[in-house]
């Protein structure tokens, strides 16, 4: 390859793709997808159109945001200039100023917030009832301060994907005529060619978080989603995502050739059996999207244990494991075997 020829990056994942002389196409190393030169050149061409808009939105943010890390535990936290972020949300030790942050991190949208911090509060008041074994502190207002409005940075993917289907389909027909049945079998060789696209495939972008707990909020309604402003960050702290493109996207790769899969089998109507011989999906194209969930997000520390807390900023439905005070659970045991061993007694004199 020449050093002017142009490099192209790969339409799913952005990394750079290399040619490849036996499949005379372009493959990525990362996500190893392939594509025809005359479709790599497309993608690219299409690519490149954003990219000026895009830039200028990038700039902007770049000059308004600041970035924080937390000497710590790592975290990096963002928030406008506006907001004066002081502690770490996951581990409660003071952050450093680190300055501004790079421009690829602007997101796209924002989920605003629809739950506020006093509703965030009776939802963890609430939520603190039907539990019997909290340690006192974790009840205390002290520990409400650790309450943090968090948007969580989340991948969200369109795809476009070219699908071809190949089966051999049967349809048996059966009918009785005088002392005779017969059975009639009709074999189909079926073949699909189809161009399938996938909207909104989301993947969190931020590995700090628990992935369950953020699942367990869920789901979030993408509908009422916003262009992002910087505004929305006013008061609110946000992941810096550690996670990117070519991490997440074997797992979006999955859900949508999963999804076209299951697609191209249901078109197969009207046969009584379907046996697929080839089933070869291929995505040609992903449009990403960084996009903020709001979380109301606290984290506990006890027993040389962090516990986390988190609320759907949203919807308002709540997740986190509750730390147990082992004294006073002991103490219920150890009542509750008591009350075992007398009546075993009882048990025991009764049945003598
Ligand atoms: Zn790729
Ligand atoms: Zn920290």
């Amino acid at each position: 390859m020449s050093d002017t020829m142009q490099q192209y990056k790969c339409p799913n994942c952005a990394a750079e793709l290399r040619f490849h002389p036996n499949r005379q196409g372009f493959v990525c190393e990362y996500c190893e997808s392939f594509f025809t030169p005359e479709e790599c050149k497309a993608a690219n061409e299409q690519m490149n159109a954003h990219a000026a808009q895009i830039a200028q939105a990038q700039e902007e943010f770049s000059q308004q945001s600041q970035l924080y890390s937390c000497p710590s535990c790592g975290a990096e936290l963002i928030t406008d200039q506006n907001t004066a972020a002081t502690e770490c949300y996951y581990c409660h030790n003071p952050v450093v100023l680190k300055g501004r942050l790079s421009g690829e991190y602007r997101p796209a949208r924002v989920i605003p917030f629809k739950v506020s911090r006093e509703e965030a509060h009776n939802i963890f008041h609430e939520w603190c009832k039907k539990r019997w074994f909290l340690p006192r502190s974790f009840l205390s207002d002290s520990q409400l301060l650790h309450m943090q409005g968090v948007y969580v940075p989340f991948w969200v993917a369109d795809c476009q994907i070219h699908g071809q289907m190949r089966a051999v389909c049967k349809q048996t027909r059966s009918w009785r005529s005088g002392n005779y049945e017969y059975t009639e079998t009709k074999e189909f060789d079926v073949f699909r060619d189809a161009s399938l696209q996938f909207k909104g495939i989301p993947a969190d972008g931020a590995s700090k978080i628990e992935d369950q707990l953020m699942e367990s909020i869920e789901p979030f309604d993408y509908q009422a989603a916003v262009p992002f402003e910087m505004a929305y960050l006013s008061g609110f702290l946000s992941d810096k995502y550690d996670v990117n493109k070519s991490q997440v996207f074997p797992r979006i790769r999955n859900r949508a050739v999963n999804g076209s899969d299951q697609l191209m089998r249901a078109s197969m109507t009207g046969y009584s059996s379907i046996r697929v011989t080839q089933s070869d999906m291929q995505v040609l194209g992903t449009r990403w999207e960084y996009m903020l969930l709001p979380v109301w997000f606290m984290t506990y520390q006890y027993a040389g244990r962090q516990y986390s807390f988190a609320i759907n900023g949203q919807s308002g439905k709540q997740a986190g494991t509750p730390p147990l005070n082992t004294a006073k659970l002991l103490l219920v045991c150890a009542a509750v075997a008591l009350g075992c061993t007398i009546l075993g007694t009882i048990g025991g004199l009764i049945l003598s």
